[in-house]
């Protein structure tokens, strides 16, 4: 992702672009789901969205199915895109309020377009359109990640960008000032460069090790530090979004992708042994597994900085959030978007690397506490991590937020907010907050004339959806890759 969209955007400023990598250590490869940015950044480096789909095996993502994070047996989605037709979700939100404070049940799921065209199997798009996704707005994708590398590393070399095939060994370091000098190869030979993009994974080759930049580890908000993995075989129909399930320990993800699901369990190591995480993963697949289980370990957290001296950090060399929002490969896009925005000549000002951590350190946490509040917000009591996350201390930026929301539905907006109004409001209703009171200002209005607008707008978006066209016929019209080639 970084080189290819440094070779499109730098243009003549560009230099010399080279990609160090070693097959020897390869990489994590499990990031499969995303969120809806991931398409501008795509078409920023000129993508097709059918080939790229193609290229990937990849499938459409709608949203999140939650299930059993606020009790078990409870299920709600995260759709992207917002409420109702034509209203602002967070209005639209003190409509229904007022009338389930009334009395009146309803459904405010059933005013995402997503939610219940995803509920379906379908995309949500216009009825007989023809490029149907052109009419959706808010959607992303599921894709195999190593078939993504590789289709950008095409890409990448295609404009001008080198690779080469070493293991770094050492770092030299300026005596001067601590910059990063050159990297020194396993065959003995030396790369040196003005700036240096640290994408080594969560070892931080260039940030921490040779830097010594630091870390902020935040397993006190977000304890899960391990994470099994295994794809297996497609069953049943395509469905258009990824699933969360909660666990006694953690949580499983399932992908589905053209080719195969993708799943995994993030679990915590201090109340679920590797053993027991594999078990539960693998008794709890859709079809046969295709490769034994993968494990994996994290700190979540962030580095200290993001930019130090003449070293970017990007992806896990930069820190670690769970997958549960699937927000890393964004921040490794916002993260290049940023660098592009204050990028450097060989003087390095020091004013350019604070701005970008600035801005890098505020989307992290807003991130941090969308996240924390998935595990915060439960009732659930029937395992040592539930009861251990229900008890916890929440960062007090969080903490307000869930106070304004729980009094009368209002959804505080913080600068750096990657996620907004209706996603704040999906996971909140979701993980069981229900505001007490709704804004006065609603009761003026005739509450008969409420309930027919929403009445109206539930059914537009259901005759949307059932229009819509189903997920699998979209992907054989449009984009249906070529089977895998076995190994
Ligand atoms: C369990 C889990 C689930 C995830 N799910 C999602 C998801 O659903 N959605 C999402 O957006 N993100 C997800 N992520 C995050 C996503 O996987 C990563 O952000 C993404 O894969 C980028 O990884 P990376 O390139 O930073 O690191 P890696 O994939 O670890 O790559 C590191 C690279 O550095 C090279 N390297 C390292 N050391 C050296 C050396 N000494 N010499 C030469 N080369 C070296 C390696 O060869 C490799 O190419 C998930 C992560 C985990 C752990």
């Amino acid at each position: 992702m970084a080189a290819g969209i440094l070779a499109r955007r730098l243009g003549d400023r560009r230099g010399r672009i080279e990609v160090i990598e070693s097959p020897e250590i390869g990489t994590i490869g499990v990031g499969e789901a995303t969120i809806p940015p991931l398409r501008l950044f795509n078409s920023a480096l000129g993508l097709d969205e059918n080939e790229f789909l193609r290229r990937t095996q990849g499938t459409i993502k709608l949203g999140i199915e939650f299930q059993d994070w606020s009790r078990i047996g409870h299920t709600y989605f995260h759709p992207f895109g917002v409420y109702g037709v034509g209203a602002e979700t967070s209005a639209l939100l003190q409509l229904w309020l007022s009338l389930q404070h009334s009395g009146e049940r309803c459904s405010f799921e059933e005013l995402s377009l997503n939610t219940v065209a995803a509920q379906l199997g379908r995309i949500a798009a216009t009825q007989g359109a023809d490029d149907a996704l052109a009419s959706v707005t808010a959607y992303a994708f599921h894709f195999d990640a190593g078939l993504y590398a590789a289709y950008l590393r095409e890409y990448a070399e295609a404009r001008g960008v080198s690779r080469i095939e070493r293991k770094v060994v050492d770092v030299e370091l300026r005596p001067e000032d601590g910059f990063i000098a050159a990297l020194r190869l396993d065959d003995g030979s030396r790369v040196e460069a003005d700036l240096f993009v640290d994408c080594s994974g969560f070892r931080g080759l260039l940030i921490e090790q040779a830097l010594k930049t630091g870390y902020e580890d935040w397993t006190n908000w977000l304890p899960c530090d391990r994470a099994v993995a295994v794809p297996c075989a497609s069953a049943g129909s395509l469905t258009p979004f990824t699933r969360s399930t909660a666990r006694a320990a953690g949580w499983q993800w399932r992908i589905p992708l053209q080719h195969r699901i993708g799943n995994g369990y993030v679990y915590c190591s201090r109340f679920l042994s590797d053993d027991e995480a594999a078990a539960t993963l693998m008794a709890n697949l859709d079809g046969a597994p295709h490769a034994e289980p993968r494990f994996l370990r994290f700190t979540t957290g962030r580095r200290k900085k993001f930019w130090n001296k003449n070293c970017v950090a990007l992806g896990l060399a930069s820190g670690f959030l769970e997958p549960l929002e699937s927000t890393s490969i964004h921040l490794i896009q916002r993260g290049l978007t940023h660098l592009l925005n204050l990028f450097p000549d060989r003087s390095f000002a020091p004013v350019l690397a604070d701005e970008f951590n600035r801005i890098a350190i505020a989307k992290y946490e807003r991130i941090r506490d969308f996240i924390i509040l998935h595990y915060k917000a439960t009732e659930r009591n029937d395992s040592p991590l539930w009861r251990a996350c229900r008890e916890m201390d929440v960062p007090e930026p969080l903490a307000y937020r869930m106070r304004q929301f729980a009094h009368s539905g209002r959804v505080v907006r913080l600068s750096a907010d990657l996620f907004v109004a209706p996603n704040w409001i999906a996971v909140l209703l979701g993980q069981g907050i229900f505001p007490a009171h709704h804004d006065p200002a609603v009761d003026q209005r005739d509450r008969t004339a409420i309930r027919r607008q929403l009445d109206a707008a539930r059914a537009a978006i259901r005759w949307q959806a059932e229009a819509a066209p189903r997920h699998e016929d979209y992907i054989a019209r449009n984009c249906r890759a070529a089977p895998p080639v076995a190994a």
